[in-house]
């Protein structure tokens, strides 16, 4: 009888688990890469796949990529919770209204590096709104690795983590006039003045360098890591990755799917 009990308990014990777990649903997330571009944006591309992918593992979220600029489409679009631009950004003006229809209804978007790049030759008033403003400035060269601070640590983003680390390397770009100065945007790790002047070849000497921000009125977060395959690796840094992946699903005005019902 007591091992009937135990095994009537333990299967009942299951199937709980199974119920809770079952609560959670499985987000998606659609990441945009190009094979066309710089060959350490590329090897940053294949290392974040690889990193994102490594994270689904056990049957976890959708993470579907693409290196076809033209599947970011009303269609293709409505199911993914998060549109991720590892190494690019829309081109055409179809793909530019779609990412800005996408954004405005409450879509989600984790932009690295060069994803942010703008410059006069953009012409694209609403992305340098929705990035804060900034223009591309000047950037350090070659990559190298960078002490950043956390202007904010009670954020989900960054919350637990140090309040300064040393960054691997990267090339860290920077903006003019700086993000940090719209009132809508939220800077919440920026590169050390310790580091100037920063680059051997070219050099960035001075200044406000914003490393990490979100436009408030998005659901969006942008890190200026993303050089290359360096990125991955730093146990702070893949923390804060994750962290800003999580933070950017779990604010998808369907829910929080990391919560129980
Ligand atoms: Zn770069």
């Amino acid at each position: 009888m007591k091992i009937n009990r135990l095994l009537f308990l333990s299967v009942l014990m299951l199937c709980l688990s199974v119920a809770v777990n079952a609560q959670f649903p499985r987000f998606k997330v659609l990441a945009f890469y190009s094979n066309r571009v710089e060959k350490d944006h590329v090897d940053f591309a294949k290392a974040a796949v690889f990193f994102f992918k490594d994270l689904t593992k056990g049957n976890g979220f959708v993470f579907d990529t693409t290196s076809n600029m033209a599947d970011l489409n009303d269609e293709k679009l409505k199911d993914y919770s998060l549109v991720m631009m590892l190494n690019d950004f829309p081109h055409s003006p179809a793909q530019r209204e779609a990412f800005q229809k996408y954004m405005e209804n409450g879509g989600g978007w984790f932009g690295f590096h060069v994803a942010a790049y703008n410059d006069k030759n953009t012409k694209w008033p609403w992305l340098l709104d929705f990035l804060g403003g900034g223009v591309f400035y000047r950037n350090n060269w070659p990559p190298m690795p960078a002490k950043v601070t956390f202007d904010d640590l009670n954020h989900p983003v960054t919350k637990g983590l140090p309040e300064t680390f040393i960054s691997p390397i990267n090339e860290w770009y920077q903006w003019k006039p700086s993000p940090r100065e719209k009132k809508n945007i939220k800077v919440l790790v920026s590169l050390s003045p310790d580091n100037y002047p920063l680059g051997l070849k070219d050099i960035i000497p001075d200044g406000d360098l914003p490393v990490v921000w979100t436009n408030t009125d998005y659901r969006m977060i942008y890190v200026n890591m993303g050089h290359d395959e360096n990125v991955f690796g730093d146990a702070t840094q893949d923390k804060l990755i994750i962290a800003a992946l999580r933070w950017v699903v779990a604010t998808d005005k369907k829910g929080n799917v990391f919560e129980k019902k």
